[in-house]
This record gives C-alpha cells, structure tokens and sequence, in this order.
C-alpha cells in the first residue's frame, strides 16, 4: 500500500512554509482584527527555521523529524501558536514511533493524536474560534475518507477541504480563546488566524504526502 516517508514529510514542512510565506501578510493582517498582528510573522519566521533545520541535518526516522519541527516551532514562533503547533508535532512524535516510514491510517492516527493533545495544551474544543476549527474537520475527513477505503491522495483533498471549510467557519463564531476572547463580540466577523494557518498546513499534506 500507500507509505509516507521521510522524505515526505520534510516536503510537507517545506511546502506549509511556502504556503505561509505566500500568505504572511493575509495572516498578520488577520491577527490585527482580532489578535496582536503577528501571526504572519510568527509562523514564517519559525517555519523559515524549521525548514533549514531539516535541511542541514536531516532526521533519521518519522518520529525524529516531528520531534525536530516541534522544537524549532516552539524556539521561534513564541506567541499562542508556538506551544500550539509544538504540542501537534511533538504528540505526532510519539504516536509514530521510530519508524522510515508509516502508512495512511498511522497518519491519520497521528494526526488525530496531535490533535487531541493541542485541544488539551489549548484547553479549547470546537466552536472557540481557534486553529482546531480547521484541525478537527480535517481529521475527521481523513478518518471518513480512509475507512471508506479512499486513496491517500483523495483522502487528504477531502480533509484539506474540510479543514478550508473550518477555517471558513470561525468568521462568525465568538473568539473564546486567546486573544480573540479579550474582544467579545467584536470577534464576530473576523476569520481567526490560527485556523487559517492551520487550513495551509492540511492543504499542504494534500500536495505533498501522497506523491
Ligand atoms: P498570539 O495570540 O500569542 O500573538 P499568534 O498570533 O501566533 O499568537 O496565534 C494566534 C492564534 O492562536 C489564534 O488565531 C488561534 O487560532 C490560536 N490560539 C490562541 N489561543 C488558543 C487556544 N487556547 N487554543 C487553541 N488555539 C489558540
Ligand atoms: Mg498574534
Ligand atoms: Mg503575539
């Protein structure tokens, strides 16, 4: 069947940091409605880091490579999202275990573990206007998707998608979390940043881990 490499996921990691570098300025310029202005430059400078961090010495095994992103997130990113996108990798790290290479499911499954341990780091659930309204719809897909017996590739668009639709989804919503909860109901309207920073992440897994 499909596996996912190393290899795979240092392309994935690269490809989130072009996505973010693309759009810094649209996620600053989110964060400034209803957060600090920063979130652009946060996740780019520590993707930017990441990115030549793996590429100088490159992880030996699945589980090194996720330990190494979130460790270089958590050093340079600061702010919410750091600790946030460190927590995701780190809980990927040790669900993978130290292997060359893991399939679908065990993505899946990883994903879902990262997930899980960044709603427990964050102390949110759906609905708060956070990076996890795009995370959760994403995961879900995927699990759909794969136990329907879909392809990788199919998989991942169809989580991509839901993840955009996630993102999409916190326009309307009350920010209970972070920032976006000092402003109450003038959050309303805005789409949170982390979600939409999130929302690239799975789009990036769609154009990379399947290839
Ligand atoms: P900061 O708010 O510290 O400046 P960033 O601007 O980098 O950090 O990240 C802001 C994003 O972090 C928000 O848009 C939101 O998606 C996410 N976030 C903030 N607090 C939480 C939380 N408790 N749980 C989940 N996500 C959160
Ligand atoms: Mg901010
Ligand atoms: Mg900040």
């Amino acid at each position: 069947g499909e596996l996912i490499y190393v290899d795979g996921f240092i392309s994935w990691i690269k490809e989130f940091a072009q996505l973010v570098a693309a759009n810094r300025d649209l996620l600053t310029e989110l964060d400034s409605a209803i957060g600090d202005a920063d979130h652009g430059i946060n996740m780019d400078r520590a993707l930017g880091v990441t990115v030549a961090a793996l590429e100088n010495e490159p992880p030996p095994d699945v589980a090194a490579l996720c330990k190494q992103v979130a460790l270089e997130v958590v050093s340079s990113a600061g702010g919410a999202s750091g600790p946030l996108y460190g927590t995701l990798f780190l809980r990927m790290a040790s669900t993978t275990g130290n292997v060359e290479s893991i399939d679908p499911k065990e993505f899946s499954a990883a994903l879902r573990a990262g997930m899980d341990g960044l709603a427990m780091r964050g102390k949110t659930q759906a609905g708060d206007k956070t990076m996890y309204d795009a995370l959760a719809p994403a995961v879900s897909a995927l699990d759909e998707a794969l136990a329907s017996g879909a392809e990788l590739g199919a998989a991942l668009d169809a989580a991509a998608a839901a993840a955009e639709k996630g993102r999409d989804a916190t326009t309307p919503m009350i920010g209970l979390k972070g920032r976006a909860s000092y402003l109450g109901e003038r959050s309303i309207g805005h789409q949170d940043p982390g979600a939409t920073s999130m929302a690239l992440l799975i789009r990036a897994a769609a154009t990379t881990l399947a290839q």
